[in-house]
């Protein structure tokens, strides 16, 4: 487990449902809060890649639609117009702050042997260039993360792709919740009894929820790299988590770096 000075490169992964803030309407306070602390960790000389969802909850907003649409066809169209409103959004957000902004998107397969190498030095070199990665699937090409996921497993290829130090989940949740719905602090192992907590999310809006969460700890912890699960909503979280990861949200131990 790295002591937290040694979090320099940090994957912050967020959701739809911050986006969309359950009225299928931006909250550009919530936007600009998020873009004010990667600056603060920018500047702390830390490396920030973000994961970002969004897309589809986007989409919605621009065509005016109140309920996800159900064909595979209808939500990658969707994203598809979604996606450049998604990036201006952050791209505003981030220039008030002094920061430029990448967009990449990717696909599972980008992951396999041959394109590995590609995905991992172009998002090492834009960090060079000091600018801010935003990672969202290809959802013209792919339909993983649409189907099932909200890109949680993605961010975790993210931080495995980049040997990320720390990979930070924000939801609209506080953590992953035990029975009484109080927030569980720690979690060593993911056995079935955590498994039995994981509930489902807001499927008005985005899919995934906290099984596709607890799939993506799975698989960074697996490889060494700690995870927190916490709220997004919540200002100044993503600060107070690198700051005292023990101390907000769910942290999930790596099991071997
Ligand atoms: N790539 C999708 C998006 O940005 C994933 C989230 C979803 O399926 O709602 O919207």
């Amino acid at each position: 487990m790295p002591s937290q000075k040694s979090y320099k490169k940090i994957v912050v992964k967020i959701g739809s449902s911050l986006f969309a803030a359950g009225k299928n309407k931006l909250d550009m306070a919530l936007v600009n809060n998020l873009a004010g602390q990667i600056a603060i960790l920018v500047k702390q000389g830390k490396e920030v890649v973000v994961v970002s969802s969004g897309a589809i909850a986007l989409g919605m907003s621009i065509l005016k639609l109140t309920q996800r649409p159900k064909e595979l066809r209808q939500l990658q169209a969707v994203a598809a117009i979604g996606q450049h409103e998604l990036m201006h959004v952050y791209k505003l957000a981030l220039a008030r702050c002094g920061l430029n902004c990448a967009q990449v998107l990717l696909t599972w397969d980008d992951f396999s042997k041959k394109r590995y190498g590609n995905a991992k030095n172009t998002i090492n070199t834009i960090l060079k260039f000091k600018a801010l990665p935003i990672i969202n699937e290809n959802d013209t090409v792919a339909t993983e993360e649409i189907k099932f996921g909200d890109n949680d497993k993605l961010s975790a290829l993210v931080a495995i792709l980049l040997d990320a130090d720390l990979l930070v989940i924000l939801s609209d949740v506080d953590g992953l919740l035990d029975k009484n719905k109080q927030v569980i602090g720690v979690v060593g192992k993911i056995n079935g009894q955590i498994k039995s907590l994981a509930c489902s999310t807001n499927k008005k809006i985005c899919v995934g929820g906290m099984i596709t969460k607890l799939e993506a700890a799975r698989m960074v912890i697996a490889a060494g790299i700690p995870c927190v699960i916490a709220n997004g909503s919540k200002f100044g979280i993503i600060n107070a988590v690198v700051a005292s990861p023990f101390k907000s949200g769910t942290i999930f131990l790596p099991v071997k770096k």
